[in-house]
């Protein structure tokens, strides 16, 4: 099996990484629409499943400032339908990735909202890689069923850190994004302890600053809408996946020897979809031959 078919990296997103004026918080901000777009665009999900995977990818995302090099994070937003999940991974790098599961695929999932979507036993595990094999896993319950608060609980919870998340998202009458924004507020040790709330109190005021439609994503766009903050750093995001043809080949044999065996009597072409990244890769009969040796 020849090619190169790595899935390849796609729509470039930048995170800002600021620090308010007093440097006592750090501030994340991702504009994540153009990667969203790029994610629905492959799979088809009802309205509810979208916004909800766009924001568990945009909340993931956002996570990516406070990791270490070569950190990997896998965010699972379990409903209360064992079935049905929604994954992210994300690396420090800026790769991430982020699907639905099987059960929410197509137009099955019948709840007309986040909160009913997630229900009164959802939950979020994060499993934390350091690399060197280590693995943290941490679970923890989902009493607000909107996924962004959800988060800061997870914070609380696991991190013992107060974290405030905010999202701000539109779709078009076609259920197309057309905007979609993440902003991470997290004080630091030593901060005073009225901050976080004099900061939510802010942002809730000024809601509408993140959600002018065409507001310019760059870096001068979203910071000016914290004046009261420094920019730090920049970050790069974008849509991987990291599957490959080869990774793939052994779905094949879910199909049964006697449908791959008719198959290249046909010299007819296979499909498999990566559930990850929803990339196709076709395989030919010599592909299949050398599968059946
Ligand atoms: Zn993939």
């Amino acid at each position: 099996m020849g090619g190169d078919e790595r899935g390849e990296a796609m729509m470039k997103t930048t995170m800002m990484k600021l620090m308010t004026k007093d440097r006592q918080a750090r501030i994340f901000l991702l504009d994540s629409t153009a990667l969203i777009r790029e994610l629905l665009k492959k799979q088809q999900l009802d309205p509810v499943t979208k916004e909800a995977l766009a924001t568990t990818l945009t909340m993931s995302g956002l996570l990516c400032g406070l990791m270490k090099d070569g950190q990997r994070l896998s965010i699972q937003v379990n409903t209360s339908n064992p079935l049905a999940y929604i994954r992210c991974d994300v690396e420090a790098n800026g790769n991430v990735r982020g699907y639905v599961s099987d059960e929410l695929e197509g137009h099955r999932a019948k709840a007309c909202n986040i909160a009913e979507l997630i229900g009164n036993r959802g939950f979020i595990r994060v499993t934390k890689d350091i690399g060197m094999g280590s693995m943290f896993t941490s679970t923890v319950d989902m009493p607000y069923q909107t996924i962004v608060e959800d988060f800061s609980h997870f914070f609380r919870k696991s991190e013992q850190t107060e974290t405030v998340f905010r999202y701000y998202s539109c779709y078009n009458e076609e259920s197309e994004i057309l905007y979609s924004r993440g902003i991470l507020f997290q004080p630091l040790p030593f901060a005073e302890s009225e901050l976080l709330a004099r900061w939510s109190e802010w942002m809730d005021q000024n809601d509408h600053k993140f959600r002018v439609p065409d507001l310019d994503a760059g870096e001068r766009g979203l910071s000016d809408c914290l004046l009261d903050a420094d920019l730090v750093g920049v970050e790069e995001m974008q849509l991987f996946c990291g599957c490959s043809k080869e990774m793939l080949v052994g779905l094949l044999y879910g199909l049964g020897q006697d449908e791959l065996a008719e198959a290249m009597r046909q010299k007819q072409d296979l499909e498999i979809v990566c559930s990850g990244c929803g990339k196709k890769y076709v395989y030919n009969a010599k592909d299949i031959v050398s599968l059946l040796k």
